[in-house]
C-alpha cells in the first residue's frame, strides 16, 4: 500500500511570498527532512487545495515546479508521487534563480546518499552509525589547549607560508616517514589542506583527461567525484582476504592507455581489509613492471588495534611510482584541515605550485600546533590510547552484530582503522534501507557510496558513536533491517 503524507500546515495569507511558493517551499522542508520519505503519494489536487484553502491552479503550479526539479512524478493510477529527495529540494527553494547555474561547472554533484548525510549530521537527534570521525568525547582537549598556548606565545606573524607547507612541519614529517621506512625529506612532502585536497591536486595537475584510475571495490575514492570531475574513469577491482586483486589492474586496456592505481592498503575503507605484506610487495613489482603509478592513501595506516602489522607500499619505493598521502584526520582532528603528499621532488614541486595558486597554502595555525603537538610527544602518546579505545569499540560492535544478526550478514574482523564492512545476506534496496533508518533518525552509509555497481553492504564506523550507544544503535539499525524486509514481503 503506498503511504499518503499528513498535511498538517496551511499557508499564511498575510506573508509577502505568493501561495504557490510558500506550498513549495513547505513541501520541500518536508521531503527534505525526510518527514516524509521517497514512493510516499501527495493527497490529491482537490483535496490540497480545500485543506491550504487556495484554487486549484495554484496546486497545479506547486506541483508543476516540484516536478521540474525532479522531485516528485505523476503516476497513472497511482497518483503523485515523491521521487527524490536531494539537492534540488535546496534549489527549489532558493529565492534567486541561481537553479541553472549551480548545475553548471566542471565539479560534479556529490552522490545524492552523501548530500543528505551531510545535511542530516548538523541536524539534531540523528544517530550516526557510519560517520568516519572520532567520537567527539575521545577529543584530547588538554593537548590540543597546551599546543595552542605554548603557540600563541611563538606567533610573532601570521603571513602566508611556504605554498608547500610550514618547512618544520614538512621536517617533522618526513622524519615520521622515514620511521615508516620511507625515504623522504622535507622536501618530498607537501602540506596539503587534508588528503582530499592532494587528490584534487593530483588529479588536476598530473593526470590526462580518460585516464584510468584504478581503485579497490568497495572504495572510499567512489564516493568523491574528484577524478571524474577531472576527466578520468574509475574502475573497480576485486579484493580478497590479502587485498587488492592486483593482477587484474590494467586488463582490457592498452599498454598505452593512461592508467593509475589508487589503493588504501591499510585498513580500508570502507571494506576494514588490510593487505598483506606480500600483497603490498607484489601490486608494487606489478605496478612497476606496467609502469602503472599508485597513490597510496594511509589515512587510518597509524590505526592498528592489535599488533602493528604494517608496511606502506611507499616503503618498497625506490623509484619515485608511489605518491603517499598521510592526514591527521583519523587520527587526530579532521578539523585541522592538514594532510600530506611524500613524493619525487618535481613531483612535489607541480603540485606545491598548483597549491599555491589556489590558496597559497594550509592553515598557517594548524600547521604551527600540529608541529607543536608532533614533537613533543603528545601526539603518539594520545594515539597509543586511542587504538585502545578503537579495539574496545570494534569488540562492542561485534559483540552487538552478533547477538542481532547472526545469520543474516557476513563481516571482516578488522585489525585496525575505524569500519567494519556489514554485507547482508538478503539482497536489499540499498536507498530504501537509507530512508527507513534516516525516518528512525539514524544515519547509515549504504554500500552505494563505496559501489555503484549491486552490493548489499553498509559500512558501520565503530568510531564515532560513544560506547554505550553502539548496541542501542545496532539493536535499531535490526529493527529498520526488519521493517525493510517485511516491506518487500508485503509488496510482493
Ligand atoms: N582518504 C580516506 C581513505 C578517507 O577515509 C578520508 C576521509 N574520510 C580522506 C582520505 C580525506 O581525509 P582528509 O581530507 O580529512 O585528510
Amino acid at each position: 500500500m503506498i503511504k499518503t503524507v499528513v498535511i498538517d500546515w496551511i499557508p499564511d495569507r498575510n506573508s509577502k511570498k505568493s501561495m504557490y511558493k510558500q506550498i513549495v517551499g513547505y513541501f520541500s522542508s518536508k521531503i527534505s527532512s525526510g518527514d516524509w520519505t521517497i514512493g510516499s503519494k501527495l493527497p490529491s489536487q482537490r483535496s490540497m487545495a480545500e485543506t491550504f484553502k487556495v484554487n486549484r491552479s495554484t496546486i497545479v503550479n506547486a506541483l508543476d515546479e516540484l516536478q521540474s526539479y525532479g522531485i516528485i512524478q505523476g503516476i497513472t493510477g497511482k497518483g503523485t508521487i515523491i521521487v527524490s529527495n536531494t539537492w534540488s529540494i535546496m534549489i527549489s527553494s532558493s529565492e534567486t534563480s541561481w537553479g541553472t547555474f549551480v548545475k553548471s561547472g566542471t565539479f560534479q554533484e556529490n552522490l545524492n546518499t552523501i548530500q543528505v548525510i551531510n545535511r542530516l549530521e548538523f541536524e539534531e537527534g540523528y544517530s550516526r552509525l557510519g560517520t568516519g570521525e572520532m567520537c567527539p568525547s575521545l577529543f584530547p582537549k588538554k593537548i590540543f589547549q597546551d599546543a595552542m598556548y605554548k603557540v600563541a606565545n611563538k606567533i610573532e606573524s601570521l603571513n602566508y607560508l611556504e605554498g608547500s607547507g610550514l618547512y618544520e612541519l614538512r621536517e617533522t614529517i618526513a622524519a615520521r616517514m622515514r620511521k615508516k621506512g620511507i625515504e623522504a625529506k622535507a622536501e618530498n612532502v607537501l602540506i596539503t589542506s587534508g588528503s582530499l585536497q592532494a587528490l584534487q591536486l593530483i588529479s588536476i595537475c598530473m593526470l590526462k583527461i580518460d585516464s584510468t584510475i584504478f581503485c579497490e571495490i568497495p572504495s572510499y575514492i567512489k564516493s568523491l567525484k574528484v577524478f571524474q570531475s577531472a576527466g578520468m574513469k574509475l574502475k573497480g577491482i576485486h579484493m580478497d582476504k590479502e587485498g587488492i586483486e592486483y593482477w587484474n589492474i590494467g586488463k582490457g586496456l592498452s599498454d598505452n592507455a593512461d592508467k593509475l592505481l589508487y589503493t588504501i592498503p591499510t585498513n580500508q575503507n570502507p571494506s576494514g581489509v588490510n593487505m598483506s605484506k606480500a600483497r603490498r610487495k607484489e601490486t608494487y613489482r606489478f605496478c612497476q613492471e606496467n609502469r602503472i603509478p599508485i597513490i597510496e592513501d594511509d589515512a587510518y595506516g597509524e590505526l592498528w588495534h592489535e599488533k602493528e602489522e604494517y608496511m606502506p607500499i611507499k616503503s618498497f619505493d625506490k623509484t619515485g611510482n608511489v605518491i603517499y598521502l598521510g592526514t591527521v584526520s583519523k587520527t587526530f582532528a579532521p578539523g585541522l584541515r592538514i594532510g600530506w603528499a611524500v613524493g619525487p621532488e618535481s613531483v612535489i614541486e607541480r603540485l606545491g605550485d598548483v597549491k599555491m595558486q589556489i590558496d597559497y597554502g594550509s592553515s598557517s595555525i594548524s600547521q604551527i600546533i600540529l608541529n607543536e603537538i608532533l614533537t613533543n610527544g603528545s601526539y603518539d602518546k594520545f594515539l597509543a590510547e586511542f587504538r585502545i579505545e578503537l579495539l574496545e569499540r570494534k569488540n562492542i560492535t561485534i559483540k552487538a552484530i552478533e547477538k542481532n544478526f547472526h545469520g543474516l550478514v557476513k563481516y571482516n574482523y578488522p585489525s585496525g582503522g575505524y569500519f567494519i564492512w556489514l554485507e547482508f545476506l538478503e539482497k536489499i534496496n540499498m536507498e530504501k534501507f537509507f530512508n527507513i533508518a534516516a525516518k528512525h533518525k539514524l544515519l547509515i552509509n549504504t554500500g552505494n557510496i563505496y559501489n555503484d555497481k549491486e552490493n548489499h553492504g553498509i559500512r558501520i564506523s565503530f568510531s564515532y558513536l560513544e560506547k554505550n550507544e553502539i548496541e542501542r544503535n545496532i539493536i535499531l539499525l535490526k529493527s529498520c533491517y526488519d521493517e525493510l524486509i517485511n516491506e518487500n514481503s508485503s509488496i510482493s
